[in-house]
């Protein structure tokens, strides 16, 4: 009679293969894994930090965090809003490439059939749990939450916690909050003020991760997206700000920059901080006209292609790895997290990834040592929203394709600020930009969108005309 293995025996015979190979990574080297720490503030502007110019707002802890690694100044994410944003960092493809260009609220300009990520497409924290990370996302999520396949705790995160929405009240009460552990509502506020619950959460996140084991934790911060609520303590040392919205959210950063100093110094305290790969961005810039942030001395804002929109502070600290106090002058872009991560984890991104798929990143660390000379990460990028407005940067050439008015073409090496049109004067350049931000979307869609023609409302119309402030305020 033949015999069949039990599949009790299978199974620990397959644990125990499968042992060997972790145990062998384990002993070979059983420190060189760096912890990850993504911190993604939202709807930040890039004038906000004092390491970034402002002069209202000290963020000393931040920018001791800069000095510590890499200060970056052209650094850019893939969507001007929030989902897309953050569909294009964790998956590390321009999310246009699934459909996905506007926040959940648009469901027009989001692939239908998913309105979510794509099941098909990999996220960060799925290839770093695969390589033996301990997995978090605490914060804000907004990439859908429809179905159960669309929520954190099934896209790579061991632990969750925060809201899948794309806001909240700063101040949960028990009956009263949209906050998530896993997939259990939170009825017990733990802390008060929500800042400061995400960063205890990351705290005690880090130390339940078993000792040896390298923590990946995308930290999400809603703060400083509306609404405007700030503690007593915080909005007191901005009293000398008169205008209440613009004091709010100077007091809200700072409780950010309170809970930053927290996280390293819990690092520091704990061993940790020389090997953790920390980067600090922002998922869009500042929407001036809602949360009265300061993009300066970019012009636009959150939701616009113009360099307000999409331009962002960059952080980038990793002690045993990068240098300190180093100012990074290139551009590059949010989808060039995934490669810098799995290079960093030592996870071999060819065998990883899907090779059906084109991934958009590059892996910074040798461009933020310095090992690239003047190359930079990427000569061209491209941005496209809701399926009309559509910006390529070719080297310093920035064309921006608007739908109500002839394309734009500045010069950020001279003009970062987007106050100079040059297309008059060079037809062709604009000509060619144009064909090479249609070959882009060609990569991804069956026509290339030229102009289109849209009923351009009141309201488009004045945020377009707006004028944004790309002068500090004292
Ligand atoms: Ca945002």
């Amino acid at each position: 009679m033949k015999t069949h293995p039990r599949p009790s025996a299978i199974r620990a015979l397959a644990f125990g293969v499968a042992g060997l190979f972790v145990c062998a990574a384990c002993f070979a080297e059983p420190d060189a894994r760096p912890n990850i720490l993504v911190i993604l503030v939202d709807d930040m502007g890039y004038g906000d930090l004092s390491c970034f110019g402002s002069k209202q707002i000290a963020t000393p802890h931040i920018d001791a965090l800069a000095g510590a690694g890499v200060r970056c100044t052209q650094g850019y994410v893939s969507g001007a809003v929030c989902s897309p944003s953050r569909a294009g960092l964790l998956t590390g493809r321009y999310q246009n490439r699934f459909g996905y260009e506007h926040n959940l609220t648009h469901p027009e300009h989001v692939n239908p059939e998913y309105l979510a990520i794509p099941h098909d497409e990999k996220l960060i924290s799925d290839h770093l749990r695969a390589a033996g990370y301990h997995t978090a996302l605490i914060g804000k999520w907004h990439l859908g939450q429809s179905a159960d396949w669309h929520l954190p705790n099934a896209r790579g995160f061991d632990y969750f916690f925060g809201m899948l929405k794309g806001n909240h009240n700063y101040f949960p009460k028990p009956d009263n909050n949209q906050l998530w552990r896993n997939n259990d509502r939170v009825k017990q506020i733990d802390v008060p003020y929500l800042t400061d619950w995400f960063t205890q959460e990351t705290l005690d996140f880090i130390d339940r991760t078993p000792a040896g084991q390298p923590w990946f934790c995308y930290l999400s911060y809603n703060t400083p997206h509306t609404p405007l609520q700030a503690k007593e303590e915080d909005l007191a040392k901005f009293a000398h700000i008169a205008d209440k919205r613009r004091r709010t959210y100077a007091a809200m950063q700072h409780c950010l920059d309170e809970s930053v100093a927290k996280i390293v110094k819990h690092l520091k305290d704990t061993g940790q901080f020389d090997n953790t790969l920390i980067v600090f961005f922002s998922d869009n810039g500042g929407p001036c006209q809602s949360n009265a942030s300061i993009n300066a001395p970019l012009w636009g804002q959150k939701g616009m292609l113009h360099e307000g929109g999409i331009r962002v502070p960059y952080i980038v600290t990793w002690p045993k790895r990068l240098p300190a106090g180093k100012t990074y002058d290139q551009p590059f872009i949010a989808l060039d997290l995934l490669p810098t991560f799995l290079a960093a984890a030592g996870v071999d991104a060819e065998s990883t990834l899907n090779p059906k798929k084109t991934y958009d990143g590059v892996d910074l660390l040798p461009y933020l040592r310095g090992e690239k000379g003047e190359a930079r990460p990427h000569d061209t990028l491209y941005w496209r929203a809701a399926l009309k407005n559509a910006a390529i940067r070719d080297g310093d050439w920035k064309l921006l394709r608007l739908p109500h008015r002839p394309p734009q073409l500045f010069n950020l090496a001279e003009d970062v600020s987007e106050r100079h049109d040059l297309a008059a004067e060079h037809p062709q350049l604009v000509t060619k930009l144009m064909r090479k931000l249609n070959d882009w979307e060609l990569t991804f869609q069956k026509q290339p969108v030229f102009m289109t023609s849209v009923y351009w409302s009141k309201q488009n119309r004045k945020k377009y005309e707006s004028q944004f402030q790309i002068t500090q305020p004292e």
